[in-house]
């Protein structure tokens, strides 16, 4: 491609079909020959690998443009079809044009000549309305396809030619590339009938000069009849009317008293459908006839697309340089699934016309055709429903055309929306609590293949020349430099040290990453912002990853094998950007909630609740323990004496001193008391995941946005090493008897489960006497359904209750579920009481066998045990049955998620597709990339869902809380405020105000 040839704007364009001659024009070469190198290793003449069609060794010459591999694109050559065949990709259209168009003159058939009186002129009427239809569908971006399909339908259910009056047929089409003509043909056993007609056992016999005799001239002739008798008769269409008129004419004549029942009385029993195979070529002659006015009228236009083209004639070879062959190791070559594909065309294409000209039967000949449509077929699209494969010895299916282009590996989006990208590295996460949530554990493995580029100056002289002495291996050392000349040099082991004398300023040094380094991190699916944040780097031993644990919520990451993506920024433009826009700590808050997505999680929560809960005591070597990983080197004012006269320091006033000192809050913690922090110190309440946790911790969320995002930075980062050191201090273990209950608690469970039971069966007794009043709205086994289901939940609930009261407070795992670490108290119930009712699509278990779920209830059954209700705890264990209705219950959840997971990846891309071009400006407009403007202000409001109250008792801005926000950080002290505020303002003209805005715009006096 010449680079002054390159277009600089693309104005239109349109798609359509190729003419064959286009196909030969364009053509290098033509190919005849199977096969690809001869047995030097030279490309065959008029072979697949003509080097006409362009080279891919090194060293040879194309023949077509004379450049060599590499510069030359490659040129298409042809194979002459010795048939025509289908093209799969048009299997529809080819349809719809058969059925819309008539059948013997070819044009479109959108009224029938039968029903109107003037048919010709009707029809022309509705192409009128189909055209205009066209335009409508264009002037409002409808899908001009929907108009066709319409006309289609219309076109289809006319059964004689408005033009010529032909008989019309409805066509079959079986995929994918079928088509038969549904028509009339004379009775299977009609020439034997008529046989006996004419010749009756009793008698004279009539000749067929008779009959036709007596048709006149509504009828045949004497040899048609004769055609008839000998069964090689071929129904003209208008024949089968006439083929009735002879049944009538039969029964007319008088020698004919015995005549055939059925051939006199019933012209049915004449004629039978059949299906008469449409060959390619009759679909070409079809095609060839339909005017351009016709086609034109359903919105193809006939200058770019004849129909007839979507039937094969030529067939287009793709270049060698778009299937290109690699040789093996042992010096074999292997060539590409299209190669091998065109080898199977070329030759059946060879045996065709050989058999052809052989004279060889028809049946030989049409299989033949059939298999060359195969091969077409299947070179263009090889994953057809209907049709096998077309497969490589080894039995793997071959790519071929619509397999290159299609899907997630496909050209459009394995190689053009997405490619592969320098400076990236992926490996496995695991979790360290030392590092700060802005941070992330790079391997020194990674470090070292990572770079930076450094420009070389007089200040960094001396740090560049230690990295390139330090070589590639040594870290941190540098992989490559770049002198003045632009030379690019690979740093050794060899050469490092002499290398680095010879740095100097303006030279560029890719140098290893350090610790400090920002990088960009990310983890899929990457469904929203969160999902990609920029980390700055600590360098560490190991192969993985390490990321502090309180970054797990927006990555959604968990340490179960989970791997993560890095990119190592290549400008100072981006290194800034990520380092302002896309740090963690900036992206604190997310934009879907409008809350901090970033806290504490889990063990911190518990942590936490373990200090302040019930606000135990530590003497100060506890104390100091505590708050070792914080900022915190001075212990505040103790809160008194303990009894051997040791100073004591409450886990409240140790959590406020990770405070801001003028905090101020009020709220109820998830453990249901209320926190109340005045100046910086906690004063009463607990300290949960209503407080810090991630998804909306009350302080949390407040720090981040009334402070500032370091500020909220350190409070996470300080309040999961002071919840690690406090849960480290207290100690916290489940085990499986955390979730034992005494006998007299199971007792009353069973006590409930006893009454749900009686219960459910007055329910049933009550229904199946036709008692049971209905529910509004529902029928009788709607309300049994729901009544019994409300009992069973009666059940859970008991259970529940029992549960907690037995469990006590300091449970481990009531702990867990109060705080919101980790876990409910629904949870605990079925693990310690009862599992209660499976239920499928919100309904108890039905299906199964006939009438019953299992062989093990009677048919008929409507208790709750036959439909689901597990009695037993998951600590006490499941019977067979309820295992299996647990299994059932259980199914349902990971199906459903399964299922969801992909129609939202699904709904995603492409939203994504049809948003991408949209990008907010600097301006604060919405604009796509034509800079139509579609929204003059981001989101219609311009506020961002981040910096505005979520809540529903607030309102979005709170103007009066910003506005004294800006007075007093304006204004020293308050006479200045005072006067400020008091002072009355001068009265605003505002038209005035406007025109001397005006004046000062346009520059005037
Ligand atoms: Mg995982
Ligand atoms: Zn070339
Ligand atoms: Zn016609």
């Amino acid at each position: 491609m010449s680079a002054q040839g390159t277009p600089q704007e693309i104005g239109q364009i349109s798609f359509g079909l190729m003419d064959p001659e286009e196909y030969r024009e364009m053509s290098a070469t033509k190919v005849i020959t199977a096969d690809t190198y001869d047995d030097d290793g030279f490309p065959i003449d008029m072979g697949l690998m003509d080097p006409w069609l362009g080279v891919i060794d090194p060293g040879l010459e194309c023949k077509t443009c004379g450049k060599h591999s590499g510069s030359c694109n490659g040129h298409f050559g042809h194979i002459e079809l010795a048939a025509p065949v289908i093209h799969v990709g048009f299997a529809k259209l080819i349809r719809r044009l058969l059925r819309g168009t008539c059948r013997e003159c070819s044009r479109l058939t959108p009224v029938d000549g039968r029903r109107t009186a003037d048919a010709e002129q009707a029809a022309e009427e509705r192409k009128r309305h189909y055209r205009e239809e066209l335009r409508r569908a264009t002037e409002l971006s409808n899908d001009p396809s929907d108009v066709l399909k319409s006309a289609i339908r219309e076109c289809r259910k006319v059964d004689y030619c408005p033009y010529c009056g032909a008989k019309q047929f409805d066509i079959k089409h079986e995929k994918p590339t079928t088509y038969y003509e549904i028509i009339e043909v004379p009775h299977s056993n009609l020439s034997k009938r008529l046989e006996r007609a004419m010749d009756p056992e009793e008698g004279e016999a009539v000749t067929p000069d008779d009959v036709a005799g007596e048709l006149d001239d509504a009828g045949f002739d004497a040899g048609r009849i004769r055609e008839l008798l000998s069964g090689t008769y071929r129904p003209d269409r208008n024949d089968i009317e006439r083929l009735k008129n002879l049944s009538r004419a039969l029964g007319r004549l008088n020698d004919l008293e015995t005549v055939d029942e059925d051939l006199s009385s019933s012209a049915e029993y004449l004629v039978q459908e059949d299906m008469d195979k449409l060959m390619p070529s009759d679909i070409r002659d079809w095609f060839e006839e339909i005017p351009d006015e016709d086609i034109e009228a359903i919105g193809i236009n006939p200058e770019r697309s004849r129909p007839e083209w979507m039937v094969l004639t030529v067939l287009p070879v793709p270049p060698v340089t778009a299937r290109p062959s690699i040789t093996l190791d042992n010096g074999q070559r292997s060539e590409d699934d299209l190669t091998h594909k065109l080898v199977d065309i070329i030759r059946i294409n060879q045996r065709f016309m050989e058999n052809r000209e052989a004279g060889a039967p028809q049946l030989i000949i049409e299989d033949l055709w059939e298999l060359l449509q195969y091969h077409v077929t299947t070179f263009m699209d090889n994953e057809i429903s209907g049709t096998p494969p077309a497969r490589h010895r080894s039995g793997r299916p071959l790519k071929t055309l619509s397999q290159r282009l299609k899907g997630k590996e496909g050209r459009f989006r394995g190689s053009l929306s997405g490619k592969r990208v320098n400076f990236s590295a992926r490996t496995v996460i695991s979790p360290d609590p030392t590092l700060s949530l802005n941070e992330v554990g790079v391997p020194e493995r990674v470090a070292t293949e990572m770079t930076q580029t450094m420009n070389v100056n007089e200040r960094n002289l001396e740090e560049a020349r230690r990295y390139v002495a330090n070589g590639p291996e040594g870290h941190p050392g540098a992989n490559y430099v770049r002198r003045h000349d632009g030379r690019r040099l690979k740093v050794t082991e060899k050469n490092c040290e002499e290398l680095a004398e010879k740095v100097e300023p303006g030279w560029e040094v890719s140098r290893h990453l350090i610790d400090g380094d920002i990088v960009i991190f990310n983890r899929q699916p990457s469904l929203h912002r969160m999902s990609i944040m920029a980390h700055e780097v600590v360098v560490m031993p190991y192969k993985t990853f390490r990321l502090n644990t309180t970054v797990c919520p927006p990555y959604n990451a968990d340490f179960d094998g989970d791997e993560m993506n890095m990119h190592a920024l290549q400008n100072e433009e981006a290194r800034a950007e990520a380092r302002v826009l896309m740090r963690v700590q900036e992206q604190m808050l997310s934009p879907k909630m409008g809350e901090n997505i970033i806290g504490a999680i889990q063990d911190h929560i518990s942590g936490t609740y373990l200090l302040t809960h019930e606000n135990p005591q530590f003497n100060e070597t506890q104390a100091l323990d505590l708050l070792r990983a914080t900022r915190t080197d001075e212990l505040p004012d103790p809160d008194g004496v303990d009894d051997d006269g040791r100073a004591f320091w409450t886990g409240r006033t140790l959590f406020s001193e990770l405070l801001p000192d003028d905090l101020d809050l009020e709220f109820t913690s998830s453990a249901g008391d209320t926190v109340v922090i005045e100046d910086g110190q906690l004063l009463s309440g607990t300290i949960d995941e209503d407080a810090v946790g991630a998804f909306g911790g009350e302080v949390v969320d407040t720090v981040a946005k009334a402070y500032s995002k370091t500020r909220a930075r350190i409070l996470i980062n300080e309040v999961a090493a002071l919840a690690m050191r406090s849960i480290m201090h207290f100690g916290f273990s489940i085990g499986i008897d955390d979730e034992s209950i005494p006998p007299e608690a199971q007792e009353r469970i069973d006590e409930a489960i006893d009454n749900a039971n009686d219960r459910v069966g007055e329910l049933i007794a009550a229904y199946e006497a036709g008692e049971l009043e209905p529910l509004p709205g529902r029928d009788l086994s709607e309300t049994l359904e729901m009544r019994i289901q409300q009992q069973q939940g009666r059940v859970r609930d008991t259970a529940g209750e029992v549960a907690e009261e037995y469990l006590g407070e300091d449970n481990p795992a009531v702990v867990m579920a109060q705080s919101g670490a980790r876990g409910s108290m629904l949870n605990l119930t079925q693990m310690a009481g009862c599992i209660g009712g499976q239920y499928v699509r919100g309904e108890r278990i039905h299906r199964g066998y006939e009438n019953r779920t299992l062989s093990h209830f009677e048919e008929g059954d409507l208790t709750a045990e036959a439909h689901g209700f597990v009695e037993h705890s998951y600590r006490s264990g499941l019977d067979p049955k309820e295992f299996f209705f647990h299994a059932m219950g259980g199914r349902e959840g990971l199906v459903d998620t399964a299922v969801r997971t992909s129609k939202s990846g699904y709904l995603q891309r492409r939203l994504i597709n049809a948003l991408s071009e949209l990008e907010a400006q600097y301006d604060g407009t919405v604009r796509d990339t034509t800079d139509n403007v579609v929204q003059f202000e981001f989101g219609e409001d311009g506020t961002s869902p981040v910096e505005v109250s979520s809540s529903v008792d607030e309102s979005a801005v709170d103007v009066e809380e910003i506005a004294d926000r800006v007075v007093d950080a304006e204004f020293d002290d308050d006479e200045e405020k005072t006067r400020f505020l008091g002072g009355e303002r001068e009265p605003l003209n505002l038209s005035e105000h406007a025109d001397d805005w005006w004046m000062e715009a346009a520059g005037g006096d």
